[in-house]
This record gives C-alpha cells, structure tokens and sequence, in this order.
C-alpha cells in the first residue's frame, strides 16, 4: 500500500490574510503544525493496521482503531475549516442556504448564536459543525468532541469551527467568544454553499 495515503493541502491564502480576526502566527503553526500531525498519524494508523493485518497479531487494534478515527477525523475537519474561510469572507448567506438557516433554525442568527453557544461550551477540546442529516434532509448544529466524538453518522460537514485552545489562544487567550465572534467576518459563504448544494445529492438510504 502507498506510504503516503493523507497529505495536507496547502492553504489557498497567505497565513496573514485573515488578519485582524485570526492573525498570521496562529495560522501558520494551525496548519503547518498542528493540521500536519493529524496527517501523520492518519498515515501511521493506516500503516500500522496494516501491519497488524500482515502478522495477524490484533492486540493493538483497539488503540489504532482509535488512532485513525481521531486523526482522520482531524484531518477531514481541517481541511474544511481552511476552505470555509477565506479574506473576502462574511457578511450573511443568500439563496436557498439563507432558505434552509431559516426554515430550520428561525433564521441566520439564530443559526449563528447556536453555533457560537456550541463552541464555546466544548468541554475540553471539540468543534461546533454544521452539517447536513441525508435522512431527515435537514440542517444540524453538533458539538463535536475532539475531532470525532459525539457527532452523528452520516451527517454531512458544511461549516466547522474550530473551538480547540490552538484555534485562538495566541491571540485571543481566555476570550474564546470573542474569537468565536470574529470568526465569522472571514466566513466564506460561497464554500459553505457549494457544499450545502452537493450535501443535498446524498442518499443513505437508498430507494428502491
Ligand atoms: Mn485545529
């Protein structure tokens, strides 16, 4: 099998452009840094349980099994949190996802102060998502546990906001809410709804 399955993307932006409201240094040791050691360990979960899988000897699968999912998982958020935001970024979003944002949560912010409240009430380390649910064809906010933890099979990611101390403490130090607030000014709403339309095409449940 490849070494090499996870590589990390490079960002589509300079470290600086999404300055003031997340400055360059946090940026740049988010991505290079912190994002990078997610891939790594993807790649080392996935070699290692190959590995298990040549010698037959499952003792450490538990741990590994654990390993990819929280790696992956990392990775996968990551790499949305960097296109969902861009220096052209905020304002509100239009069309049929300012549509759904109302007719699901009673409108933009109140979509807004419910990912806001779920950020930053993470115990410990986690996320506020947004998401699409296939079977109910629905909007959903989730409080997502570390990387992978408390999130719903299946959901698909349109919006994630990273709550972990090293989105933020740099700069903002103990006033999470206040990064949480700006956040939302380099929110590229073009990302959010790209998603959103091709979110829409997926079947879990297949019709027959
Ligand atoms: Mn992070």
């Amino acid at each position: 099998m490849p070494t090499e399955v996870y590589e990390l993307p490079d960002l589509s932006y300079d470290y600086s452009a999404l300055e003031p409201h997340i400055n360059a240094r946090i940026m740049e040791l988010h991505h290079d840094k912190h994002h990078a050691t997610y891939v790594k360990g993807a790649n080392t979960a996935l070699e290692k349980l190959a590995e298990v899988r040549a010698t037959g000897d499952f003792a450490t699968i538990a741990m590994l099994e654990k390993n990819l999912a929280f790696n992956v998982s990392g990775h996968v958020l990551h790499s949305i949190f960097w296109t969902n935001l861009s220096p052209n970024g905020g304002g509100e979003p239009d069309g049929e996802l300012a549509t759904a944002l109302t007719d699901t949560f009673g409108g933009f912010e109140h979509f807004r102060k419910q990912m806001n409240e779920a950020a930053a009430t993470v115990q410990g380390a986690g996320w506020a998502l947004a998401s699409w649910e296939p079977i109910a064809q629905r909007l959903i906010v989730q409080q997502v546990h570390d990387h992978q933890g408390n999130h719903g099979q299946g959901t698909i990611p349109l919006l994630a906001i990273d709550a972990w101390e090293h989105a933020y403490y740099l700069q903002y130090e103990n006033r999470k809410t206040e990064f949480f607030d700006a956040v939302w000014n380099v929110v590229s709403w073009g990302d959010v709804e790209a998603r959103f339309k091709a979110a829409r095409n997926a079947e879990l449940i297949r019709q027959t």
